[in-house]
């Protein structure tokens, strides 16, 4: 329902109206980390799905526990699964540098996660099965973290977590509700290195993360 109102009053009258209503209005977890902690030792050996057979490291997430800014892919890849770590490589460089433009970085103000936390065989796309299997840990430390603000990473991510088949152009730039907190849709970092004529829009996706986060 506050979503709703946001999103009226976002077309009514523009994202200022809509960031006055909004700050402030999250009241954190203080035991984030250690809530955090001990969710993973809960999960990590999970073999709810057979992608828990298949992986080399469990990829829970990674970041701040009190951050504002969760950023959601949709899996590991190859080189996160090596080290267990979400957006590593070349793309995840890349989201390093667009994180400090915007003044924060994975140890200030974000957390980075993705819905399925094993990686699915030769990067194919998550199984419906297997996001209804993982989906609860992620719901999980959304609860565990209030996160003023969730960032899908590309239009994989996108569509598996508002359960659209959509392209990503009409998923990016509008506000969405994920289970009553904000979403966004923006371009994966590995599509603006494949297609650098994207970084623009990308970057005005993000000018636009920051305004909220920053009100
Ligand atoms: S992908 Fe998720 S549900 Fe499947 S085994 Fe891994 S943690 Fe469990």
């Amino acid at each position: 329902m506050l979503v709703s109102y946001l999103k009226q009053t976002k077309e009514l009258f523009g994202d200022e109206l809509y960031l006055s209503k909004t700050s402030n209005s999250h009241e954190k977890n203080k035991n984030a980390k250690s809530d955090l902690d001990n969710f993973c030792k809960e999960i990590y050996e999970c073999q709810k799905c057979p992608l828990g057979a298949t992986r080399n490291k469990f990829v829970f997430g990674a970041g701040d526990p009190q951050a504002n800014l969760m950023l959601v892919g949709e899996a590991p890849g190859a080189e996160e699964d090596r080290l267990g770590e979400p957006f590593v490589g070349r793309a995840g460089k890349l989201l390093d540098k667009i994180l400090k433009a915007i003044n924060r970085s994975r140890s200030k103000d974000v957390y980075i996660c993705n819905v399925l936390k094993c990686r699915p065989p030769n990067n194919r796309d998550p199984l419906t099965s297997e996001v209804e299997r993982c989906e609860p840990h992620l719901l999980k430390q959304i609860e565990i973290m209030r996160p003023k603000l969730i960032v899908a990473l590309g239009r994989v991510a996108g569509k598996t977590l508002l359960k659209v088949e959509q392209p990503l152009k009409d998923m990016r730039g509008k506000l969405h509700d994920y289970f009553g907190t904000p979403l966004i849709v923006v371009y994966h970092p590995a599509a603006l290195l494949r297609n650098p004529g994207l970084k623009p829009a990308a970057w005005e996706d993000f000018k636009w993360i920051r305004s909220i986060l920053d009100n």
